[in-house]
């Protein structure tokens, strides 16, 4: 095949880039297209033959070579000139030449992504009327059809009703939903698939070969998958490797720093330490990509480009453009997303979109990044608004909150970890401990695990929360005094509305939970407020704190915007008779 254009000087003898001097000139050069060859082969075979075509894919995997191809086919004369349409063009004919050389007069070429409008068409498909001058067919060719206007494919859309018999239109399209059904009636579709990484692979190391180019296994590989289905890209990217490392073996390494993949890796594990809380490992490696001459807005852009992306996959995980991403980011993307909820995901967008804002205006954006990856961190250990939304509600939970008016629906199906300032862990085990007002439930597994520890009679609640033994719950809620705790003995003093087999209840769901052996007494003494009446009591009292609570502070800080609006309490609005709170230190 003849192929004079993209022609780059290199010493002496014309260098033409090796997407163009490898495009296929047949069908079955096509890489990975064998179901729609093979369709297209019947059409050819059978002589029934649509009079309009439209051929699409994600780019650079084939649309307009394969569009050449189809005006080969069509065209084709054969070597002794008496053949007829062909799935196997000769190459050698005048037509078959004169289409690989893009000059035949009857294959005419357009793209609408530069010539919209209708005026455009009309100018195209004015000559549809003429015989071809030396073809058998005229065959029109128009690129990212989908970009033409509505009254341009008004226009196209007459030819199409009534096409003349010597004219085949094949349309190419990238977004195929953007092309008016009226059009998509008339033609005959074909979808050209994204490449596999191993087919691919294969391809780029016979072209390699060819070209005398040493590549290890390795680095084509990361070629192949950074190509993502596109065998122009792929091809571009084993161009430019080669123009890089010169005579020498292309190894992994020159590779990774050519598509800049080391960068990527970078940027999932500093989101990672984000989200993960550990802000002095994400400093550090901060610190790494700034000495490396990483931009601080720039990365901060990144990183919201990347949240965006997780939430989306989050969301739809078989989205088209999820499938753009390289088949390693996808895979990592698919496990960062599965594991992080989609309110620690909308709050990373929230503070790192305040943050950006914050860096641009800042006159060192190194020190305001730096900022704001430490309220990232200091952020992860709260939990988010739909978290405590679902905790306040459950009743597990009375801590002040508030809420924007954008709380994500989503809510973690985690058992209560509630805010509140942490309590020294494991405090009073061993005694009888008081009841703490602010102390919020440590996080119980769901399932129970015969090593299952509770140490505070909220992390009982909280257990038969996540076990859904909801009246069970709700009565421990509302209707119990604590009277005391200790690991395996709860004392409680159960109001009237609770039922009689309360006790027994209680202490064979936590002999279940736990593997150990629990009792449940019931006392006399007056024990603390009911958890729902704890609540209640402090409501007012959460109101005026709650505008200097750090948990709120940090959630307006999250939230540009967010103002409080209300202040939740469990039972604040089921008020008991019961006497007020008194805490008894020392039962023991
Ligand atoms: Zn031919």
């Amino acid at each position: 095949m003849t192929d004079s254009s993209a022609s780059v000087p290199n010493g002496g003898s014309p260098y033409r880039v090796l997407a163009r001097k490898y495009r296929p000139a047949r069908f079955n050069e096509l890489i990975g297209q064998e179901a729609m060859v093979r369709t297209l082969g019947n059409a050819i075979a059978t002589g029934r033959l649509a009079h309009a075509f439209i051929l699409t894919g994600v780019r650079g995997v084939g649309k307009t070579t394969t569009a050449r191809i189809i005006a080969r086919a069509l065209n084709c004369i054969g070597p002794d000139g008496r053949g007829g349409p062909t799935v196997e063009p000769c190459g050698v004919c005048e037509n078959c030449i004169a289409i690989a050389g893009d000059r035949h007069v009857d294959v005419i070429e357009m793209d609408a992504a530069s010539r919209t409008g209708v005026d455009d068409i009309r100018e195209l498909i004015e000559g549809v009327r003429y015989r071809p001058v030396m073809g058998r067919y005229k065959v029109y060719i128009v690129d990212e059809v989908h970009m033409l206007t509505k009254n341009a494919f008004n226009a196209l859309l007459k030819t199409l009703e009534e096409p003349p018999s010597q004219v085949k239109f094949v349309f190419a399209t990238t977004e195929i939903r953007k092309v008016p059904v009226t059009v998509l009636s008339r033609c005959q579709r074909f979808d050209l698939r994204r490449v596999e990484a191993a087919e691919l692979i294969g391809h780029l190391a016979g072209i390699a070969q060819r070209e005398g180019a040493r590549v290890a296994p390795e680095a084509l590989a990361l070629i192949a998958r950074a190509a993502d289905g596109s065998v122009r890209d792929g091809l571009s990217l084993l161009d430019q490797a080669i123009a890089h490392s010169g005579a020498g073996e292309i190894d992994t390494r020159a590779v990774q720093d050519m598509l800049g993949l080391a960068d990527r890796v970078q940027l999932f594990d500093l989101f990672e330490l984000l989200l993960k809380g550990d802000a002095a490992a994400a400093l550090d490696l901060f610190a790494g990509m700034y000495g490396a001459g990483a931009d601080p807005i720039a990365l901060l852009q990144d990183l919201l480009d990347l949240t965006h992306w997780l939430t989306r996959l989050k969301i739809v995980p078989n989205a088209p453009d999820a499938a753009l991403m390289p088949e390693a980011e996808r895979v990592k993307g698919g496990d960062m997303a599965g594991r992080l909820s989609m309110g620690v995901l909308t709050r990373a967008w929230q503070m790192l979109l305040k943050g950006l804002g914050e860096a641009n205006q800042a006159p060192a954006p190194k020190v305001a990044v730096e900022m704001l990856f430490v309220r990232l961190a200091y952020a992860a250990d709260l939990p988010t608004p739909a978290e405590l939304v679902a905790a306040i509600k459950s009743g597990a939970a009375p801590a002040p909150t508030a809420v924007p008016a954008t709380t994500p629906a989503l809510a973690r199906p985690a058992v209560a970890s509630a805010p509140g300032p942490a309590p020294p862990r494991g405090a009073g085990s061993g005694g009888w401990s008081a009841p703490q007002p602010d102390m919020p439930p440590e996080p119980v597994a769901a399932d129970a695990a015969p090593s299952i520890v509770l140490e505070s009679f909220r992390q009982v609640v909280a257990l038969f929360e996540a076990r859904r033994l909801a009246s069970l719950h709700g009565h421990l809620v509302n209707n119990v005094h604590l009277v005391g705790f200790r690991p395996g003995h709860v004392a409680i003093r159960p109001t009237g509305r609770a039922p009689a087999n309360l006790a027994a209840d209680m202490a064979a769901q936590l002999t279940r939970a736990t593997g150990a052996r629990w009792i449940v007494s019931v006392s006399g003494e007056p024990g603390e407020a009911t958890l729902a009446e704890q609540a209640a009591t402090k409501t007012l009292a959460l109101r005026r704190e709650a505008e200097s609570h750090p948990l709120v502070r940090a959630a307006l800080d999250a939230f540009p915007g967010a103002t409080i609006q209300r202040v939740h309490g469990p039972g604040a609005e089921s008020p008991d008779d019961a006497p007020p709170p008194e805490p008894d230190d020392d039962e023991a």
